[in-house]
């Protein structure tokens, strides 16, 4: 038997003890995590050593870690049968300051941070959190190697600590946690198998508490796909998003470059968001080697797939990854880029293979495609080709998407056409489209508030400018004249069109003669450079100041091929006073037809006047 030897603790640990000590940091329980993963950690070695290594130590232990508590003592203990330490080792483990954490840890400290003890969580500090809740901290260990004895390390965490040998010490670990009188909670069973169900539950060797199995669902994402049942899935999906619906979509895949990635992740069945309910929060949770990192890590994937649930687990992580330096978030950047571009091309894959299935998931979670495409310019392209629309060409209820409408652009289209309106049959029955069928041009349809802002914020698909149909920019090419039997000749379309320009004055931009109308008498084109029919509703339903009272800036374009407008021709001439209710009557039906009719009440007051005339 020796007697206890003492040692000092290097500065920089000194420094660290005297933070966490004094901390009074809420999530203590994380020391927790921070001893399983090392007891996980010394286990994984060993199975390395047994590999290689013809003698160990204690040899045929289980590999398993076991937890005890006692609240009368007011104990914490974890035992592992893995490498352990010896006598050097223990020094330079757990004395010195080697692991990389706690340097980062005291680097932000030095930095200017050192009041800011949140940090404590993000950096794990290890081993030394122990001291957030103990008074003191034992550890027994034996190393695999023959030829040592064991030791006992023991410290209260001030300045020193002292080792000594210790007789009867199996291979391995025991830290014993003599808790600090506020923090006797720990030596509470129902409290720590709490915490181990939320940070431990995915640990690869069995950890048992009081003698009992605690981590009985297993790390799913890490076995091979062709061995796993779908309801292994859906019940690792219930226990991970801590959900009960069945999850619609599921991606599993792992990676070795640039990064070693296994993940599993699940697209709810229904989108979270969609009674106006509250935002989601990314809920996809960070491993490195089945231990729990973060479980709603903030950045690890884009805003827009905040619906996405499951585990993301990297080898190549620091078990206290840190936001704050620059080397781990570029490493978390790099993670996030894979992981987005990955579910992208899975999301490709099943637009193509299982196109029901993508119609299902689209209708419920296409808005989420949507904003990414609006307004996160890294994926814009990829997302854009998965975007969906109704057509003029296609059947309703079978959308199309940008890539099939330019296969079917025709020859000479520059640009690709969409309406924005409340369904297929508002739109179909407005006069915009009519033109567009005439020339066999295809028109995507736009039922949501958010297409707008796809489609303005967007610009353009693949080199093609998206353009709403209803606007002054679009130029369509002529077509042969249609019969003029009957219609005005290009003198009466002239005066006509000049008195409709004085009689409307400023309610109108611009008056035309149409060559695009076939059935309908007149149509209104939105000369707004920057705001389409549809956003001035909105904005005018939220009463912001721009929109509301300035009247409309629009083309107003007639058919002369059209009855009514011969007609209006004629009366111009013997009846000027109902010529004049007639002409704003049109105008304000091709404004409804817009979405640009401000103030239907006058329109209810010149009908009457108009009905007077009748018989
Ligand atoms: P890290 O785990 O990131 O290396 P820690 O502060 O948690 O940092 O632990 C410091 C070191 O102490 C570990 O790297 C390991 O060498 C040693 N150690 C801690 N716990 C154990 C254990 N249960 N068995 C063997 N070695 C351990
Ligand atoms: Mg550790």
């Amino acid at each position: 038997m020796s007697t206890p030897q003492k040692f000092e603790f290097q500065t920089e640990i000194r420094q660290l003890l005297d933070i966490v000590i004094h901390s009074l940091y809420t999530e203590k329980e994380i020391f927790v995590r921070e001893l399983v993963s090392n007891a996980s950690d010394a286990l994984e070695k060993l199975r390395h050593l047994q590999l290689v290594e013809k003698e160990i130590f204690d040899d045929r232990l289980p590999s398993e870690i076991n937890l005890t508590t006692d609240d009368k003592a007011r104990t914490f203990t974890i035992q592992d049968f893995g490498v352990g330490m010896t006598r050097a080792e223990l020094i330079e483990n757990l004395g010195t300051i080697a692991h990389s954490g706690s340097k980062a840890f005291l680097k932000a400290l030095s930095e200017g941070e050192a009041k800011n003890t949140s940090l404590i969580g993000q950096f794990g500090v290890g081993f030394y959190s122990a001291f957030m809740v103990a008074k003191r901290v034992q550890v027994y260990s034996h190393s695999w190697r023959l030829a040592e004895p064991g030791h006992v390390w023991q410290s209260d965490g001030s300045g020193e600590y002292t080792i000594e040998e210790a007789e009867g010490q199996r291979r391995g670990c025991k830290i014993v946690v003599e808790l600090k009188d506020d923090c006797t909670e720990f030596s509470l069973a129902s409290k720590i198998e709490d915490i181990l169900k939320r940070y431990s539950s995915f640990v690869q060797f069995p950890v048992n508490l009081n003698g009992k199995r605690v981590n009985t669902v297993q790390a799913l994402w890490l076995r091979g796909k062709s061995e796993i049942k779908d309801e292994e899935y859906t019940e690792f999906y219930k226990f991970q998003a801590n959900a009960f619906d069945t999850p619609r979509l599921r991606l599993h895949f792992s990676a070795d470059a640039p990064l070693a990635i296994n993940a599993l992740l699940f697209v709810p069945e229904d989108n979270p968001e969609r009674f106006g309910l509250a935002r989601s929060e990314p809920e996809v949770a960070l491993y490195c080697r089945k231990i729990l990192i973060d479980a709603r890590p903030k950045d690890l994937l884009p805003e827009w797939l905040r619906f996405l649930r499951g585990v993301v687990d990297s080898e190549d992580l620091p078990l206290n990854i840190s936001r704050e330096t620059t080397q781990d978030r570029a490493l978390i950047a790099k993670l996030s880029r894979v992981l987005t571009r990955r579910f992208i091309k899975f999301l490709e894959e099943e637009a193509k293979d299982h196109a029901d299935s993508y119609k299902e998931f689209y209708r419920r979670f296409g808005v989420y495609l949507k904003e990414g495409a609006a307004l996160d310019a890294t994926y814009k392209d990829e997302l854009m080709k998965l975007l969906r629309y109704d057509s003029s060409l296609t059947k309703a209820g079978e959308p199309t998407g940008f890539a099939d409408y330019v296969s079917r652009m025709k020859e000479g289209q520059k640009e690709i056409y969409y309406l924005v309106g409340p369904n297929r049959e508002a739109i179909e029955a407005g006069p915009y489209l009519e033109g567009f069928r005439a020339r066999n041009l295809e028109v995507l349809f736009c039922y949501e508030n958010v297409d707008e802002y796809v489609m303005t914020n967007v610009h353009e698909f693949d080199g093609k400018r998206l353009l709403a149909a209803d606007h002054t920019d679009v130029k369509l090419e002529d077509l042969p004249k249609p019969p003029a039997e009957g219609a005005l000749t290009e003198e009466q379309t002239k005066g006509l069109v000049a008195w409709l320009k004085e009689t409307l004055g400023d309610r109108v931009a611009e008056v035309k003669a149409s060559e695009r109308l076939v059935d309908s008498p007149a149509l209104a084109l939105n000369a707004d450079k920057f705001m389409s029919p549809h956003m001035r509703r909105l904005m005018k339903a939220m009463k912001t100041e721009d929109a509301g009272d300035t009247p409309p800036r629009v083309e107003f374009q007639i058919n002369p091929r059209h009855p009514v407008i011969k007609h209006l021709a004629a009366v111009r001439e013997t009846k000027p006073e109902v010529a004049k209710l007639v002409a704003e009557q049109i105008l304000d039906n091709a404004l409804i037809a817009a979405g640009l009719l401000d103030d239907p009440q006058k329109m209810v007051a010149r009908i009457y006047k108009l009905l007077e005339g009748v018989g």
